[in-house]
């Protein structure tokens, strides 16, 4: 499985580390010409408004949406504001996740901490810095963790959101459920071109 990072700002090598650990090719993506080759993609955290800038700069935007569109792509954190269709306050990004989005929900980078999410029945550390929160998820979007009465992952279809950062813990089990999404994606892609031809 070959996996991409969005690699303009951000917590990037983190990422690349988690994915390889698991097994996965993971690349730095700078361009959208990089896009092609991949089974799915990583927007990491960071800040958002800066990858925003920088995504435009790198006239990338609209690539993420359609391969958005089509393949698994996992946002932590700042890269869930991203993906939302929504952000409070706001104009979206790409835009493509259901889910409304509101920055800055947990207090300031002083106010970061860390707390245990229950996921699918799996008990996992979770780090919260200048986090959002999804405020509201559009129908079939699954809620997979809250804390108190936020939601902070979330999976819409191939797409998933989490306000955390789980690159940064050694709990590999966020990753693990994204590199299963990636798996089925492709899987169900190659049985629908056999079935074309
Ligand atoms: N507060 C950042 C933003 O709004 C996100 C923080 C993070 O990615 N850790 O983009």
């Amino acid at each position: 499985m070959k996996i991409g990072v969005v690699a303009l700002q951000g917590a990037v090598t983190e990422h690349l580390t988690a994915l390889s650990v698991l097994g996965a090719e993971a690349i730095p993506v700078k361009e959208a010409n990089q896009l092609r080759e991949l089974d799915g993609l990583v927007l990491p955290g960071g800040e958002s408004t800066a990858i925003r800038r920088l995504m435009d700069a790198a006239q990338l935007r609209e690539h993420l949406q359609l391969f958005s569109r089509e393949k698994p792509v996992f946002g932590t954190c700042a890269g869930l504001i991203l993906l939302a269709k929504e952000v409070i306050g706001e104009e979206a990004h790409i835009g493509t996740m259901n889910v409304v989005v509101e920055r800055n929900s947990f207090g300031r980078q002083i106010d970061s901490f860390i707390t245990d999410v229950t996921v699918q029945e799996r008990k996992i550390p979770a780090v919260f810095i200048r986090a959002p929160h999804i405020q509201s998820v559009g129908n079939n979007v699954e809620v997979l963790a809250t804390v108190g009465d936020r939601i902070v992952l979330a999976r819409d279809g191939h797409l998933l959101g989490c306000a955390f950062h789980p690159e940064l813990t050694e709990d590999r089990y966020i990753f693990e459920l994204f590199l299963e999404m990636v798996k089925k994606s492709a899987s169900a892609r190659l049985a629908s071109h056999e079935n074309v031809l």
